[in-house]
């Protein structure tokens, strides 16, 4: 792109919370970016709409059977349309210097792989990439030269505060949780919840599997394993603390005693702009963090017997191998078979529990035909163990 020219950027899952808030902040500096690629799984009336606002070069709708109604809706523009997995991984193929990773679920792997192998600046928000091929991802991001920014509000904070040039310095990251809709429940009571009743999440608006992960707290599971790999830290130097305001963001501890923290209102806009203005500041329109007005912000331990889903992880991360590649895959199986009504809420992390237990562990992924191979084995898996379940 020309050096003053607007800078090309594409959005990977832009129908989605995280979408719509990225292209909510485009509009509101017109001229600045120019929008190459468009993708969405299916919500095609919505995609065309954002395409036609935004002048997009190109839209892509993952579900192959959806071309003809896109191609449809689009008619009459510039903007060239395609469906499936080839045209989604294509999309990101394309030349933007900036992508936003914001596909739900390991079905954003390879499409945000496609960024990173041409070096491009990848805002992550696509946690699940990080789940299923952490290793591999990091390493194909510095083989790249690929620019990695967390969007991921908790991994946002900690990168704010994160000195890189003192990395010996700090002794310890801090995710911060809010803890969920059911963080006082107990377990009798969460037996029963409805999926209504898991998405509602008290601080944050977000799409429903990251809210049923919330709820269950895998969401911070899955952000552990997150941290683990982007800040290339050992796990016994990470920590999770509840606090349910989501004012404060995420810490880092230093050796010398100092926590540094990034605070702010819990909207999305602000971690997302963080990375689209990066290295610079840009403005973002949301609340002002009035801490007086807050008065009291609340920190506890987490409670691993009412939700186990973190020890979980811990267990899995310990094991190696393919084991989060298969805690991702069951969760994302178990999470949908929730929202579907077709088994209960605690039945969710167990099922995740007894997927890894069922292929113990998995064997070593070296490539990433390995962690796809696991990802499908776990998701077969996991569905039978659903089948028996029903049975
Ligand atoms: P969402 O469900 O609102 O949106 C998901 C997007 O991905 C949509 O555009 C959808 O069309 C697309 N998509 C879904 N399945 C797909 C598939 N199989 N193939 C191609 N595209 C597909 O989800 P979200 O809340 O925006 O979250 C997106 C990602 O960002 C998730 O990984 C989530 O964990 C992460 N994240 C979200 C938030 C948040 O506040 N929403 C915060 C932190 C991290
Ligand atoms: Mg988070």
């Amino acid at each position: 792109a020309a050096a003053d020219g607007p800078r090309p950027v594409t959005i990977l899952g832009s129908t989605g919370s995280i979408g719509t808030n990225t292209l909510d902040l485009i509009g509101r500096n017109p001229g600045a970016y120019r929008v190459e690629a468009l993708t969405a799984n299916g919500r095609v009336d919505t995609l065309a709409e954002q395409a036609r606002r935004f002048s997009a070069r190109l839209a892509v709708v993952a579900d192959p059977d959806r071309y003809a109604d896109l191609k449809a809706a689009l008619a009459g523009t510039d903007t060239e349309v395609a469906a499936g997995p080839e045209a989604l991984r294509e999309a990101a193929a394309r030349p933007a210097d900036w992508v936003m990773a914001a596909i739900v679920g390991a079905a954003g792997l390879e499409p945000t792989l496609e960024a990173v192998h041409r070096g491009a600046t990848v805002a992550l928000a696509n946690k699940e990439c990080l789940v299923c091929a952490g290793e591999l991802f990091m390493r194909a991001v510095a083989t790249h030269g690929a620019t990695l920014l967390p969007v991921d509000s908790e991994h946002n904070a900690i990168f704010q505060v994160f000195d890189f040039d003192q990395k010996a310095r700090i002794d310890r990251i801090i995710l911060t949780a809010s803890g969920g809709p059911f963080r006082t429940w107990t377990r009798e009571a969460m037996a029963s919840v409805t999926p209504e009743q898991a998405v509602a999440h008290p601080n944050w608006s977000m799409g429903a599997k990251i809210s049923v992960d919330s709820a269950t707290m895998m969401n911070k599971g899955l952000e552990f394993i997150e941290a683990h790999h982007i800040f290339a830290m050992p796990t016994d130097r990470i920590e999770v603390l509840i606090h349910p305001q989501s004012v404060v963001h995420s810490m880092v501890s230093y050796v010398d005693g100092s926590v540094l923290a990034q605070l702010g209102s819990p909207d999305m806009r602000t971690p997302i702009a963080f990375t689209l203005g990066w290295p610079e500041r840009m403005a973002a329109p949301t609340a002002r963090l009035d801490l007086g007005t807050i008065g009291t912000l609340q920190f506890e331990t987490p409670d691993d017997t009412r939700f186990p889903a973190l020890a979980l992880v811990r267990d899995v991360l310990k094991a190696g191998g393919a084991g989060p590649t298969i805690l991702n895959a069951a969760n994302e199986v178990a999470v949908a078979a929730f929202l579907g009504r077709r088994i209960g809420f605690l039945d969710i992390t167990s099922l995740v529990a007894r997927t890894v237990d069922r292929m113990s562990g998995g064997g070593p992924l070296s490539s990433l035909q390995d962690v796809l191979e696991a990802d499908r084995e776990a998701r077969a898996v996991c569905t039978d163990l659903i089948g028996a379940l029903a049975a």
